[in-house]
């Protein structure tokens, strides 16, 4: 364990900048209960902006595999945070954090949000001057490291997924509707591969729900090389192991439906992104008051590692049913992902 108590906020920000998803829980988790700490002591004051900085600068640790008690933590600090600071009015009609949304590459924050100078240098030259500090801004970047840690627990984000998810749900809507713009095989089997080795939950259930709603098309006589189809296998069978082992807490028609694989692919890319997860929850009546009624299904199931079990489990067979109308892949392993003829 480090002891973090005596280091000064530049000597926090230079630690926080090395915790990643693969940092040792004895190095991320006193940074980040020091910060949450620190930012629980006065969610809506005066330095909010600097802890706010730190918990986001940790938040590919936090996504992934973060000690329980240091994500509990992170995840109260940022919420309360988010409240004390949406508390303060503002009259800027848009934020810097906004426009950073459609740059949130595989979730995980890596740039420079400004929240530590006051400064943001973009390069649109915008230096985003009085509103980087301001509290809307702050308080946007607090919810959205908290939904990337927790999806769908927080609400008030802007509707909209990165414009590259809204290409790539154009381009399967072809596959799925087999009206197809572009090389089918070649669209299937780099999205096979797409997937992270520490993704977010967001990204892994995103994954997980795009295999779902192209397998038909993988497995229906249009795909003539099974390497294809071998990928998808591989591409879920190391997905699923990274599933969490929480328990599912749904009752029996709360888990989505996926019979439709036009609607189940373009929620396989909303769910990648924060602004992405928006736009779907305002499907399920989010910006509306009323929560819908308990028998129907829930946005946040979407991400349930039970329903998300039970739908890879789908995917595989249908899968390797059709892989047995293959000829066997000459002497490779199954998996192995060989060249089309
Ligand atoms: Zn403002
Ligand atoms: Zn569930
Ligand atoms: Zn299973």
């Amino acid at each position: 364990m480090i002891d973090t108590t005596h280091l000064t906020v530049d000597q926090l920000a230079d630690a926080w900048q090395h915790i990643h998803d693969t940092s040792p829980a004895d190095e991320a988790d006193p940074l980040v209960l020091e910060c949450a700490g620190r930012l629980a002591s006065d969610p809506g004051g005066e330095q909010a902006h600097v802890w706010v900085a730190g918990l986001v600068a940790m938040s590919g640790y936090l996504a992934w595999r973060p000690g329980k008690a240091a994500e509990q933590a992170a995840l109260n600090a940022l919420r309360d945070a988010a409240t004390a600071l949406d508390g303060q009015s503002c009259s800027h009609d848009d934020h810097p954090y906004e426009a950073e949304m459609d740059s949130l590459e595989d979730e995980i924050w890596t740039g420079d949000n400004g929240l530590l100078t006051g400064e943001l240098v973009s390069p649109a030259g915008d230096t985003g001057a009085g509103r980087v500090l301001c509290p809307g801004n702050v308080a946007g970047w607090a919810r959205l490291a908290t939904d990337m840690i927790a999806p769908f627990t927080v609400r008030s984000i802007p509707a909209g997924a990165p414009k590259y998810h809204h290409s790539s749900i154009r381009m399967l809507s072809g596959v799925v509707n087999d009206y197809p713009y572009d090389d089918p095989q070649e669209l299937l089997a780099d999205e096979a591969v797409c997937l992270p080795d520490r993704p977010t939950r967001g990204l892994l259930a995103g994954f997980l729900v795009t295999m779902n709603a192209t397998c038909w098309y993988a497995a229906s006589e249009r795909i003539t090389d099974r390497s294809v189809l071998d990928s998808m296998v591989k591409g879920i069978q190391a997905a699923v192991p990274l599933l969490g082992d929480e328990p599912c807490v749904h009752g029996p028609r709360e888990h989505p439906d996926t019979n439709d694989p036009d609607y189940a692919n373009r929620i396989g890319y909303l769910l990648r992104s924060p602004g992405g997860r928006a736009e779907l929850a305002e499907d399920y009546g989010w910006d509306e008051e009323e929560q819908a009624d308990d028998e129907e299904e829930r946005v946040e199931a979407w991400v349930c590692s039970a329903f998300l079990h039970e739908l890879a489990d789908k995917t595989l067979e249908v899968l390797t049913d059709a892989l047995q109308s293959f000829e066997p892949a000459g002497g490779d392993e199954p998996g192995g992902g060989g060249e089309p003829e």
